[in-house]
């Protein structure tokens, strides 16, 4: 021990001295001070173990939240839990998840599976734009600190209050940069350097994981639910879907509406143009019924040329205009085949809406009295000249 570092330690033995024996005339003074002493000790106590106590409820509720993330079944309800759960489980005031188009194709996940893109504001969407263009200007590591517009107006839009302070975390996959989450506080010193970021960066890497995983799982799903020439939903998922649409209606009591649809003469248009051709124009009339319904309608191919559609509160009246309006936009525009060649085609409809008196029959019965009924309608259709709605009664 150098003399220096001597003389300090004996000076602390004789004050420690004191402290354990003082003398007697200011006993009560020593007394006082120890007890003060003894109180700011246990109120420091006091604070570590409350701290203690929130680190441990932090710690639940990040692990809470982790296994609803990895335990949603669909996208829907991941991005629920994420934009939803997470937010209020952290406190936060903001959260997006910036996604890289070229790696998720969420824009497409979404549109097979009927969800409304913006229904979810914070999920956004980069087109055009792969990840790698995003993170020319950024490090791999989390991003902690203040709001910057420069840097961060892509991850929080302008439309939007900015936060004070942002985590900005990529999401990573293998050697793969997904995209971003981004964490806003109105609390500027929320997300600062010296925050650890070990939860955050695990909780993206779990998020990774998770949206990888449910959109290859809704993929699969919606692969064995649709008809691989067209690409509309196949006959088992429209018949299972027509009586969950029963049920629904009749529970929420509004109209349903099923249409049946066949094109004219198309073993003529397979013999006059070859095979090729046809599937062409099952392709295009599958588009054309498409582009007349709502997000909330289902199109099927029922097999060969004829296709189903299940409208969702559309009384009969309302069935027949969206019928009609399918009829002429097959009929009134020529169909340019891939081949280069033109063609004319023509479908005819059979319309049948769910009336309120057979209810006490099975779904199962009720849905194949819906559809035998549109299908009467189709080949009264057909036996009165074609290319042409008839509604079923
Ligand atoms: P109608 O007006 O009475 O409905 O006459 P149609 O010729 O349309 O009806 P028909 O049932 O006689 O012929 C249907 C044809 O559809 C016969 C079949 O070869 C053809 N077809 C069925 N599935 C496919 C397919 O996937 N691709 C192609 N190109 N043709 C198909
Ligand atoms: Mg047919
Ligand atoms: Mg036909």
């Amino acid at each position: 021990m150098t003399p220096k570092r001597h003389l300090q330690a004996e000076r602390t033995q004789h004050a420690m001295k004191q402290r354990i024996e003082p003398s007697s005339g200011s006993n009560a003074t020593a007394a006082e001070q120890l007890a003060a002493e003894n109180q700011l000790l246990q109120q420091h106590l006091q604070k570590l173990i409350a701290q203690a106590r929130d680190n441990e409820q932090i710690l639940h509720r990040h692990h809470q939240i982790n296994l609803k993330l990895i335990g949603a079944g669909s996208l829907s309800e991941l991005l629920g839990c994420i934009f939803h759960d997470l937010k209020i489980s952290a406190s936060l005031d903001a959260i997006t998840l910036l996604a890289a188009e070229a790696e998720f194709d969420l824009r497409r996940a979404m549109a097979d599976l009927k969800i409304d893109r913006h229904a979810w504001p914070d999920l956004l969407l980069l087109p055009n734009m792969n990840s790698g263009d995003i993170a020319a200007s950024r490090s791999l590591r989390p991003e902690l600190g203040p709001f910057s517009a420069d840097r961060h107006r892509i991850m929080f839009p302008a439309n939007r209050p900015q936060p004070a302070s942002v985590a900005i975390v990529p999401l990573r996959r293998q050697e793969r940069l997904l995209g971003y989450l981004n964490f806003g506080s109105d609390d500027a010193n929320r997300f600062n350097s010296s925050v650890a970021t070990d939860f955050i960066e695990e909780q993206a890497s779990i998020i990774a994981i998770c949206l990888e995983n449910v959109i290859n799982n809704e993929r699969l799903k919606h692969i064995g639910l649709t008809d691989p020439l067209t690409g509309v939903y196949n006959r088992r998922f429209i018949e299972t879907r027509l009586q969950e649409e029963i049920r629904r209606a009749q529970r929420q009591g509004y109209a349903l509406s099923c249409m049946y649809l066949d094109i004219d003469h198309f073993k003529q248009i397979n013999d006059q143009y070859g095979h090729q051709d046809g599937d062409d124009v099952l392709r295009e009339v599958a588009a054309r019924i498409k582009a007349e319904l709502r997000l909330s309608d289902s199109l099927g191919r029922f097999g060969g040329e004829e296709f189903v559609v299940l409208l969702v509160d559309a009384s009969g009246a309302g069935a027949r205009n969206v019928a009609e309006r399918i009829r002429s936009g097959i009929a009134n525009r020529i169909f340019k085949l891939d081949s280069g060649r033109t063609c004319q085609v023509t479908a005819s409809i059979g319309v049948a809406t769910l009336t309120a008196d057979n209810t006490s029959q099975p779904t199962e019965t009720i849905a194949q009295q819906l559809i035998g009924l549109a299908d009467r309608a189709l080949y009264q259709a057909k036996n009165s000249g074609r290319n042409r709605v008839v509604c079923g009664s």
